[in-house]
């Protein structure tokens, strides 16, 4: 057995083992085992390790609540992923890529996953199924972009790794392969330098990681990280928005910012879904917008994620912005910049367009009228409630 299936076979996976941890007087096992029996629970020492206090944000992602039974608005499937299911372990949602699901279980199990119907359940991901997944992928020559996910596939052995990573490199029109992996956070010694050697035989190999809590990157997990990025695996990072857990501009500063230390671009700051089992997770999309405005040109561009809504019933992924545009017309658009001061840019003049005989639009040499190049740019100033504000020039990113 290797060092990281030793981690995980010590992991805290039943009731009777969290209450001999935290205490009978915390754990309530018999109220808890509907919600256990509802969605399994397992989590690793890397994760216990980042609790620090009873209803700590991280005690909130993994340890089970009876408010998991609290069905309201939560459906089981909801983002229709299997509506969008032409073959087993796959969905065809987008143009050009694929979403395979290659494994049916995670080191540590989030009380507010979106594929808990499927998770934990191998009969749900069937291993055996991969022949016509990959079948499916060869015969649409469109899909450049296959994203393997599940479950954690980094809970695959590493010869089952190499042999999906070579099926799919055998396919001429598969660009990318992309992993979607909590791994780094729950069980950092998965990265193994035995797995970083491998991979890079088949890049491009990126990995969208998953951070919730600036807690999640404890010195372990950073150096998994690194080896991953030595390797020369792009890493980036998709994001829960979670009641009591991340659902604070300071945490989401630091949580973006020590990601971006660890060499992992933010990508993706998701509303939680309204999955049934995680509807005390959820908070409002006003809450996303507010962190995104407490981020944008507070702290680098690059730190700065998409904010977006998986759209219930299989819409994809919507971005949604803070508004930060008060007026377009024809001549200006005015603004206000991360500071809440207003600014104004001008329309450019645009030709007049003339139509020919035989109905071809085209520019009219007359109509153009000559662009005057000022020898000095004028200083122009705009409101800003009350305040007068020089515009600048922008001069990098
Ligand atoms: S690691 Fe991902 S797939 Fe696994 S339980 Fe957590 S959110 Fe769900």
């Amino acid at each position: 057995m290797s060092d990281w299936q030793k981690v995980l076979h010590e992991s805290i996976d039943t009731l009777d083992k969290l209450a001999g941890k935290f205490g009978p007087d915390v754990i309530d096992v018999d109220g808890l085992q509907p919600a256990f029996d509802n969605f399994q629970m397992r989590i690793t020492q890397n994760s216990l390790d980042t609790i620090k206090e009873v209803g700590d944000p991280m005690w909130q992602q993994y340890v089970p609540t009876t408010q998991e039974l609290d069905i309201v608005d939560g459906v089981i499937d909801s983002l229709d992923e299997d509506g969008d299911s032409p073959v087993p372990n796959i969905t065809h949602r987008y143009p050009d890529r694929v979403l395979f699901l290659v494994s049916p279980v995670c080191a540590t199990y989030c009380r507010f996953c979106t594929r808990r119907r499927k998770v934990g359940d191998p009969e749900k991901i069937p291993l055996n199924q991969y022949e016509s997944a990959l079948q499916y992928i060869r015969d649409h020559t469109e899909v450049r972009d296959v994203i393997m996910s599940g479950g954690d596939p980094m809970m695959l052995s590493d010869r089952r790794l190499e042999y999906l990573f070579q099926r799919l490199r055998e396919i001429p029109h598969v660009e990318i392969i992309r992993l979607g992996s909590r791994i780094t956070s729950h069980l950092p010694s998965r990265i193994t330098p035995e797995f970083c050697e491998m991979v890079k035989k088949y890049h491009p190999v990126y990995m969208n990681t998953h951070f919730n809590h600036p807690a999640e990157l404890t010195p372990e997990t950073v150096a998994a990280l690194g080896r991953l990025a030595d390797a020369g695996v792009p890493l980036g990072c998709q994001t829960v928005l979670l009641r009591g857990v991340n659902d604070d501009p300071a945490v989401m500063k630091e949580l973006m910012q020590k990601l971006m230390k660890a060499r992992v671009r933010p990508y993706y700051i998701y509303m939680a879904d309204q999955v049934a089992g995680g509807e005390h997770f959820r908070t409002t999309v006003e809450k996303g917008l507010e962190i995104v405005k407490a981020l944008r040109g507070w702290t680098s561009g690059l730190a700065v994620p998409h904010f977006v809504i998986d759209a219930p019933g299989g819409g994809g992924k919507v971005p949604l912005l803070p508004e930060y545009v008060e007026e377009i017309n024809e001549d200006e658009v005015i603004f206000r910049n991360y500071a809440g001061d207003r600014y104004v840019y001008k329309q450019p003049k645009q030709p007049a367009i003339s139509v020919s005989a035989c109905g071809d639009a085209a520019a009219a040499e007359s109509d153009i009228v000559p662009i005057q190049v000022a020898k000095k740019p004028r200083k122009t100033a705009a409101k800003s409630g009350g305040k007068t504000v020089a515009r600048k020039r922008r001069t990098g990113t």
